[in-house]
């Protein structure tokens, strides 16, 4: 579903992704892990263009990525991102928010928008504030509405970047348990997190990437108990 080989990355002088080579199956579920700057939201926001790349391929559902803005499109429409701070717009409600990228992406009459709308927010259990704006939810809500709002354009494949680390202890939970249930639906799913629980719960396998690299991939048993390298071992004694 998700190919990167030789994948390199420079920002700059920075050479910030350095020779990753990662596949992601159809329905896998995949937890990335790793110190702050050593390139997780890099990584995961190059599946979808939102940075680009120097070296090496990437290939999302059968589409190889090149610069030309229609194959761009094409594996974006294939791709849906969650990100730390929700990124709602602010001035549409719940509902326009859902249905703003079905009408001007996918054509979608206004009509089945909306309806198809009212079923990702009911899955999400946040059908009753369709009405409101962003702003007069909670944190927990607006990411609940972020995926809601991804999920409506049927996407092969959801990123998540920190979904929960903007959020107060109490929301951690049912922001969670949405993306459990995704996960358990089958949903090829690539998420960074250091949400341990819920790696365990639902990751077939962890990656610890450290300065651009991917030091290590397991399942969440073995990468947890008996990881390999010192990086990985001193990473986890201090969020384990
Ligand atoms: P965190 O856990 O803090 O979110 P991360 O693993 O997601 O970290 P990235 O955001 O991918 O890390 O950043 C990796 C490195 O690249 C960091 O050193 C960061 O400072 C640098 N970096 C990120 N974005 C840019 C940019 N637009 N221009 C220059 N350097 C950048
Ligand atoms: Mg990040």
């Amino acid at each position: 579903m998700v190919s990167m080989k030789r994948l390199n990355k420079w920002y700059g002088d920075f050479h910030v992704l350095r020779d990753i080579d990662l596949e992601v199956a159809k329905g896998e579920r995949i937890v990335v892990c790793g110190p702050s700057g050593s390139g997780k939201s890099t990584l995961i926001r190059c599946i979808n263009h939102l940075e680009e790349h120097q070296q090496g391929e990437i290939t999302v559902n059968g589409i190889t990525m090149t610069q030309d803005i229609k194959r761009i499109e094409q594996i974006r429409r294939n791709v849906g991102m969650v990100f730390q701070h929700f990124n709602l717009f602010p001035h549409l409600t719940v509902l326009e928010n859902c249905c703003l990228s079905q009408v001007w992406v996918q054509k979608k009459p206004r009509r089945d928008a909306e309806k198809s709308a009212m079923e990702y927010l009911e899955r999400v259990r946040i059908a009753n504030q369709a009405h409101k704006y962003p702003g007069q939810l909670s944190g927990g809500q607006q990411q609940r509405v972020a995926i809601a709002r991804a999920l409506c354009m049927r996407p092969e494949v959801m990123l998540f970047d920190e979904p929960t680390s903007a959020l107060d202890p109490e929301m951690i939970k049912e922001v969670l348990d949405v993306m459990i249930e995704l996960a358990q639906e089958g949903m090829t799913m690539l998420c960074v997190t250091h949400e341990m629980g819920f790696a365990r719960t639902v990751a077939d396998r962890v990656i610890f990437m450290d300065e651009g690299q991917i030091v290590e991939e397991a399942p969440p048993e073995t990468l947890f108990n008996d990881p390999q390298s010192p990086r990985t071992q001193e990473f986890l004694s201090q969020i384990l």
